[in-house]
């Protein structure tokens, strides 16, 4: 079993009037807060490190699309920003990688 993330503390820290941190917000293969050092900023200005760049992909991706559902052998999203931003945040590596794969199944479908 995986760990439960913890909602109410994430939500915690996207306080409307909080500043965004200057730290990645990715997740590391363990679970825990990555916070490495910020290289990369996504559509929404949410920062992510190199290693974590992905997951600010997996939010542009999303954002442009209009936060579709997604299905991908065991993994799978719901529509709306915020399981978007849930999964990008706290997803593991696998979960967003897998997702990713089906954005392009999910562009030749609605091409
Ligand atoms: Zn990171």
């Amino acid at each position: 079993m995986s760990q439960t993330p913890d909602f109410d503390a994430f939500y915690a820290e996207w306080d409307e009037d909080q500043i965004m941190p200057n730290v990645c917000i990715g997740s590391t293969p363990e679970g825990v807060p990555c916070g490495g050092e910020m290289e990369y900023a996504d559509e929404l200005g949410q920062p992510w490190c190199a290693a974590c760049q992905y997951r600010g992909e997996f939010i542009n991706w999303g954002l442009i699309h209009d936060w579709p559902a997604l299905e991908s052998g065991n993994f799978a999203i719901a529509e709306g920003q915020t399981y978007w931003m849930l999964t990008a945040s706290l997803g593991t590596a696998e979960r967003v990688l897998a997702l990713m794969a089906a954005m392009e199944n999910y562009e030749r479908r609605t091409a």
